[in-house]
């Protein structure tokens, strides 16, 4: 299972895609990915292969930023229901999710009573918080960094808001998660190899921080919205 991500000056369903490939080694049920162009945030998904989820793809759409992810299931069948990415109810919020969150029946039950939900995943009670508390009137990042707090359990994250489309939020607690630097772009992805095709530039996460990528800008910050300051490191190539 891996995560992907990619915002800057290129169309991002191809290095989404190939990125998805390069991870197949870490096994997964499922694949998707979230693209977004001038109005509109576009969700793919499919059971089996990244084969397959090509075959869904709608390539007409230029997309200059996305996120991806390969499943490896924990909680609700491989399906493609069940694949990532997940939304929250009005639609604004598009999550992917490397992990298992461990009080996600407790969550739903305290928060989102009467929220309808469309998958059987831990996954989409992290994208209804953040849904839920958005419409309470926190910004982005207030409503991201409340609900990182009320996890337990390991996560790699990576969040696009339909509100906004210079930023690709991620987080992480327990699972790999890395940021890769672009001179017109960044990427995001658990393992270097995935994104090794445009940079050999990574910053690494540590657990419980949060990353604002932008195409021009990373921002790390830890969850009380401190900025933290990190030097990129040179990826090596494997043989
Ligand atoms: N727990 C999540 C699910 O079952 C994520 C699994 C994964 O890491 O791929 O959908």
């Amino acid at each position: 299972c891996g995560i992907v991500g990619y915002i800057g000056n290129n169309d991002s369903k191809d290095i989404l895609l190939r990125g998805l490939e390069k991870l197949e080694y870490r096994g997964y049920d499922s694949a998707g990915i979230a693209v977004r162009d001038e109005h509109k945030v576009q969700v793919f998904k499919e059971k089996g292969r990244i084969a397959d989820l090509r075959g869904i793809v709608d390539f007409d759409i230029f997309a200059l930023s996305g996120i991806g992810h390969t499943r490896w299931a924990t909680h609700g069948v491989p399906s493609a229901a069940n694949a990532h990415p997940h939304q929250s109810a009005s639609g604004r919020f598009t999550l992917v999710h490397n992990g298992v969150i461990e009080n996600y029946e407790i969550l739903k039950r305290e928060y989102l009573q009467g929220v309808p939900f469309n998958s059987d995943t831990d996954t989409e009670v992290i994208v209804q918080l953040i849904g839920l508390f958005a419409n309470d009137g926190l910004t982005t990042d207030e409503a991201f960094r409340k609900t990182l707090k009320l996890l337990k359990g390991s996560y790699a994250l990576a969040l696009l808001d339909e509100q906004d489309n210079e930023t690709i939020y991620v987080a992480k607690n327990k699972s790999p998660l890395l940021v890769g630097l672009g001179d017109t772009f960044n990427v995001v992805a658990s393992d270097a190899m995935a994104m090794l095709q445009v940079t050999d530039q990574y910053v690494e996460l540590m657990d419980k921080e949060i990353v604002i990528v932008r195409k021009g800008e990373v921002i790390i910050q830890n969850l009380d919205g401190e900025t933290i300051a990190r030097d990129p490191y040179t990826a090596e190539l494997d043989a």
